[in-house]
């Protein structure tokens, strides 16, 4: 167990030390509170014999509390200002890796294939830089990669769009990738009071579960991505429009309108009112029409 520095005088104090100011181009909002720390590792129901992959690590307040956790923690930061700052918080253990790096260029195969090898499961574990949320969030389901859990703190907002049902006015197409490939729960809401500096917006902490299969059946996924890209271009257009304005290939041989009512979708709903089923369902009708599929 190390001296904890997630409160804000001891932040203050090791970035003091450093000569460091945080770098808000780098989403740098260091959490200061243990409690909320303790909840995001819990949610992550981490153990000796599996892995934490830590996306920026910052002064290494949440890898401090990975490392009591798990048998393998690594931590990839970008900020090379960081290194020596964490090579002091949480840099002396064996079970510790910290790596300079940038995750969105990262070969994150490769590093899975070096450092976790030899656990049981790994978790990605973060509280992300909210100026590219969306992408570390994508590549990481896109790609594939073996996790167990994503726990991640990130901004209310965004937490909320990822969490959504169909109906409101948060669901969208965030809320239908991420669903797609995992069950989201919302574990936290974070004040912005407890970050050093403080940001301007409140956070949350999710956690994403794969999920062993899509919940619905689509031949061509990227093709059903791009039939609910296309359906929420306007929010308060109807689904007829979007679709005509998206598809005028389709929409000139076949009546949009015939489209929609085949799938059981009536053309004058919008976007947000329609289920995940609803929007396979569309895709496949699209895909047959389009030949791609027969
Ligand atoms: N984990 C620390 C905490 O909870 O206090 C810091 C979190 S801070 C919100 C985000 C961290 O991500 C910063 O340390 C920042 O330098 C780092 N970061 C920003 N962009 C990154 C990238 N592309 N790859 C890796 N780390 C990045």
């Amino acid at each position: 167990m190390t001296d904890k520095i997630a409160v804000p005088s001891r932040t203050r104090e090791v970035l003091a030390k450093y000569g460091i100011s945080a770098k808000k181009s780098l989403g740098q909002n260091f959490l200061t509170d243990g409690n909320i720390l303790r909840r995001i590792v819990d949610a992550a129901q981490l153990n000796k014999s599996k892995g934490a992959l830590e996306i920026g690590p910052g002064i290494g307040a949440l890898t401090q509390y990975l490392a009591d956790e798990a048998g393998t923690v690594v931590a990839l930061e970008i900020d090379q200002r960081l290194l020596p700052v964490l090579d002091e918080t949480v840099g002396q253990q064996d079970h510790v890796k910290v790596m300079h790096g940038d995750v969105l260029k990262e070969d994150l195969h490769a590093l899975f294939a070096e450092h976790f090898h030899n656990v049981e499961a790994v978790s990605v574990v973060a509280n992300l830089p909210y100026y590219i949320t969306t992408p570390i969030v994508m590549r990481l389901l896109e790609e594939e990669l073996p996790l167990e859990h994503i726990v991640i703190m990130i901004q209310r907002e965004v937490a909320d769009r990822m969490t959504a049902s169909p109906g409101g006015k948060e669901y969208g197409s965030l809320s239908i990738a991420v669903q797609y490939y995992c069950e989201a729960e919302l574990v936290a809401v974070v004040p912005r009071t407890v970050f050093v500096p403080q940001p301007n917006i409140d956070s949350a902490v999710i956690r994403l579960t794969r999920r062993s299969r899509p919940p619905v059946e689509v031949a061509d996924a990227q093709r059903f991505f791009a039939t609910v890209r296309a359906a929420f271009t306007q929010r308060r257009k109807t689904i007829y429009n979007n679709l005509r304005a998206a598809f005028p290939e389709a929409a000139g041989v076949h009546d949009m309108r015939e489209v929609l009512l085949s799938c059981g979708i009536e053309p004058s709903r919008r976007a947000e009112t329609l289920s995940m089923e609803e929007f396979a369902r569309l895709s496949e009708r699209l895909g047959v029409l389009s030949g791609k599929q027969e």
